[in-house]
C-alpha cells in the first residue's frame, strides 16, 4: 500500500491512533514499573520487624547479664552480711560494734539494691519477650503478604507483557501506513516531550500538550482537516474533537468509554451554562 494514498485527514487519525496505543504501552510500563515497588516496600517493611526483633533479644542478653552480675552482688553482700553478724558476737568495745552495725547496714541496703534491679530486669525481660511475639506476628503477616504480593506481580508481568506484545504489534502496524517523513518526526517529537504525547486534542480552546491558548483561526484551519498544524508554542500536532471521536470509534473498547463520558460531562456543563437554573434547582428539591 502506498502512503501517498492517504488524504491529510487520514495521516491525521492514524497518526492519533499511534499516539493512543503508544500511550497505552507507556502507561503499562509505568504501571508495571510502580508494582516491583511495593514488593520492595514490603521487604524493607519485613527487614526493619527482623532487626527490630534482634533488637528486643540484645535487651535481653543484656538484663540476663545483669541479672548475672546482680546476683553475684547479692551473693557477695550476704556473704559478708553472714561474716559481720558472726563478728558481732565478737566485738571488743562501742567502736568496733557501731562500725560493724554500719558494714551491716550498708551490706543489707546493697542486697536490696541488688534484688531491685533483678527484679527490674526479670520485668523488663517480660516486656521485650511480649514484644518480640508481638512482632514475630507482625513478621509473619508480612511475609505471608509479601508472597502473595510477588505471586501477584508475576501473574501482572506475565498478563501485560502480553498486551504489551499485542499494543505494539498494533502500533508497529499503524506506523507502517505512515509516511516515513511524518512518522520520524512523530518519533523525534515523541522523544523530546515530557509526556510523550506527540498528538493532542484542543481542549478548551489549548493545546492539550502544553496549555497554551491556540488562537481562533488556528481551531478552524485544524478543524478544516486540510494541513498537519502543530502547535506555535511546543510543536505538538494538533486536532480537533470531531476527528479525535472518529478514532476512539474506530479504536473502540475503552476509547469508546473515554468518548461517552466526555459527552455526558460536556451535556453537564451545557446545561450549567443555560441559565435555567431555577428549574434544574426546583426539580431536584422535588426529588
Ligand atoms: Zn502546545
Amino acid at each position: 500500500m502506498k502512503t501517498q494514498e492517504y488524504s491529510v485527514e487520514e495521516k491525521l487519525k492514524m497518526l492519533y491512533k499511534l499516539q493512543l496505543i503508544d500511550s497505552e504501552i507507556d502507561k503499562i510500563n509505568i504501571l508495571l514499573g510502580e508494582l516491583p515497588l511495593e514488593v520492595e516496600d514490603l521487604s524493607d517493611e519485613i527487614k526493619g520487624l527482623e532487626t527490630r526483633i534482634e533488637k528486643y533479644k540484645d535487651k535481653i542478653e543484656e538484663d540476663k547479664e545483669e541479672i548475672k552480675a546482680q546476683n553475684a552482688k547479692r551473693d557477695e553482700a550476704k556473704a559478708l552480711l553472714e561474716k559481720y553478724n558472726k563478728q558481732l558476737d565478737e566485738v571488743r568495745n562501742n567502736r568496733e560494734y557501731d562500725s560493724l552495725q554500719k558494714e551491716i547496714e550498708y551490706q543489707s541496703l546493697e542486697i536490696e539494691l541488688a534484688e531491685k534491679k533483678i527484679r527490674e530486669a526479670k520485668e523488663r525481660i517480660e516486656e521485650n519477650e511480649k514484644l518480640i511475639e508481638e512482632t514475630q506476628q507482625k513478621l509473619e503477616a508480612k511475609k505471608k503478604e509479601l508472597v502473595e504480593k510477588q505471586a501477584e506481580l508475576e501473574e501482572i508481568q506475565k498478563e501485560t507483557e502480553k498486551e504489551i506484545a499485542e499494543l505494539k504489534a498494533k502500533s508497529e502496524e499503524i506506523a507502517k501506513l505512515i509516511e516515513p517523513r511524518l512518522l520520524s518526526a512523530y518519533k523525534r517529537i515523541r522523544q523530546n516531550v515530557r509526556n510523550k504525547l506527540v498528538v493532542v486534542r484542543v481542549q478548551r480552546d489549548a493545546c492539550g500538550g502544553c496549555f497554551n491558548k491556540v488562537p481562533p483561526q488556528r481551531q478552524v484551519d485544524i478543524r478544516s482537516h486540510k494541513k498537519i498544524i502543530v502547535c506555535e508554542h511546543c510543536g505538538r500536532i494538533l486536532i480537533d474533537k470531531a476527528l479525535a471521536y472518529e478514532v476512539y470509534e474506530d479504536l473502540g473498547g475503552k476509547f469508546l468509554e473515554v468518548m461517552k463520558k466526555e459527552q455526558e460531562e460536556e451535556k453537564e456543563l451545557e446545561k450549567k451554562k443555560k441559565p435555567a437554573r431555577r428549574s434544574t434547582r426546583s426539580r431536584v428539591k422535588k426529588s
